[in-house]
């Protein structure tokens, strides 16, 4: 892999596209600022080998040219702290004063560039608007794994000005190795935690997943169309008609290949979506007409954690059941030990993103597994199979 460690950056000016598309409050102020720290060991690199920084993001979703509310100024006070020095400011990322002033950087020196997305061109991967960036800078380093796979013009195609001279920054690099870790040779056996609401989000990566995993675990809402396929009542729980096919051919796919698919026996069903439904217990094929399955029961718990205490690699992505509610957060909170517990007995674990991301440290376990990634949508594509823009524009030449 390609990173920031294979070289040294002394009177390089180097356009390093990040992530800080963090939260404000409506006093413009940072509610989380763990995707800013996180780039600091990248930028802090570039920096100590005495090359200067040019900072590049999105912030937000504007639609039409620039609005205040999405300007990346709010963020530069508290980046300075950070970063323990000044950092300058250029109002437009492209056009002469942005251009004048990264000539007149010097080493050791930061400038942020204003929104990329206050121009469409960036979304639209423009190469002329690309172009324009790369001018500004020497070398190019991507370390924004989050829009890792969007072919915009600063995630990707930017690259293509930079040949020789272009690396991962940290936080892509352990994102990748991560993944890595499960999809490229994992220590087996290598178990897939699947949950959540819906089969048609999880698809793609249940059907690649296929080709790598030796266990799939099944859970959240998404398991109940599997059962309906099967011929089970799953009275009013979440299920998509228009995949039970996908189910049955899944389920047929796994046998022909070896892998083991785990659904949960058995599930808290509720007579209604709220954390005060009356509840009870459950086989998943049986739910009675008027309930829905809401947590996997704890059947279900105990035939789960033994596949995962037996496990040398994990990856888990999406809960097990309506963890917000209390009411159904047992599943959810029991994989989680379990993942934890078998961590510390040696394997390697991977949290991916959104949901589970958020179980994990609503739980506390974040210190108890291997890795959380920050990918979200970047991190399903790599394991649906597909090629990341951003990582094809660094490895790709
Ligand atoms: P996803 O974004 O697809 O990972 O889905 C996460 C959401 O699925 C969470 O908000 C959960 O509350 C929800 N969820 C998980 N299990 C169920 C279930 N059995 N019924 C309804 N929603 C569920």
């Amino acid at each position: 892999m390609i990173t920031i460690d294979q070289f040294n950056f002394k009177g390089e000016k180097v356009l390093v596209r990040v992530d800080f598309n963090v939260p404000l409050n409506a006093g413009f102020q940072i509610t989380d600022d763990s995707r800013i720290t996180a780039t600091l060991p990248t930028l802090n690199k570039i920096l100590a080998d005495g090359g200067s920084v040019i900072l590049m993001s999105h912030l937000g979703r504007p639609k039409a040219g620039p609005e205040d509310k999405f300007s990346l100024r709010h963020i530069l006070g508290h980046l300075g702290k950070l970063l323990g020095k000044n950092v300058h400011f250029a109002p437009d990322c492209i056009g002469a004063e942005a251009a004048a002033m990264a000539s007149g950087m010097g080493a050791g020196e930061v400038l942020l560039l204003e929104n990329l997305r206050f121009y469409k061109e960036e979304e639209k991967g423009d190469r002329d608007f690309a172009q324009k960036l790369a001018s500004l800078g020497t070398f190019y380093v991507n370390d924004a794994f989050g829009t890792a796979h969007r072919a915009h013009a600063s995630t990707a195609i930017i690259a293509d000005f930079f040949p020789g001279k272009k690396a991962f920054g940290y936080v892509m690099a352990r994102e990748v190795e991560n993944a890595d870790k499960v999809m490229k040779a994992p220590q087996r056996p290598l178990t897939a935690i699947v949950g959540g609401a819906k089969v048609s989000d999880k698809i793609l990566i249940v059907e690649n997943l296929l080709n790598v995993a030796d266990h799939i675990i099944i859970g959240g809402g998404m398991a109940y169309t599997f059962f309906k396929a099967q011929g089970g009542h799953i009275g009013k729980s979440l299920c998509e008609d228009e995949r039970l096919q996908t189910c049955i051919e899944i389920l047929e796919k796994a046998k022909a290949k070896g892998v083991s698919i785990h659904l949960p026996s058995d599930s808290i069903i509720a007579d209604n979506f709220a954390a005060d439904a009356n509840t009870q217990n459950c086989a998943s094929d049986a739910i009675p007409d008027g309930w829905m399955g809401l947590d996997i029961g704890a059947s279900a718990c105990n035939d789960f954690n033994s596949v995962l205490l037996n496990s040398k690699t994990i990856l888990w992505n999406g809960p097990m059941g309506v963890f917000e509610m209390e009411a159904f957060s047992t599943g959810t909170r029991t994989v989680a030990e379990a993942v934890a517990e078998s961590t510390q007995n040696g394997a390697f674990s991977l949290i991916g993103g959104g949901d589970s991301a958020a179980a994990v440290h609503k739980f506390g376990f974040e210190d108890k597994v291997s890795y959380v990634s920050t990918g979200g949508g970047a991190l399903l594509e790599y394991f649906e199979g597909k090629t990341l823009p951003g990582i094809a524009a660094i490895v790709g030449e």
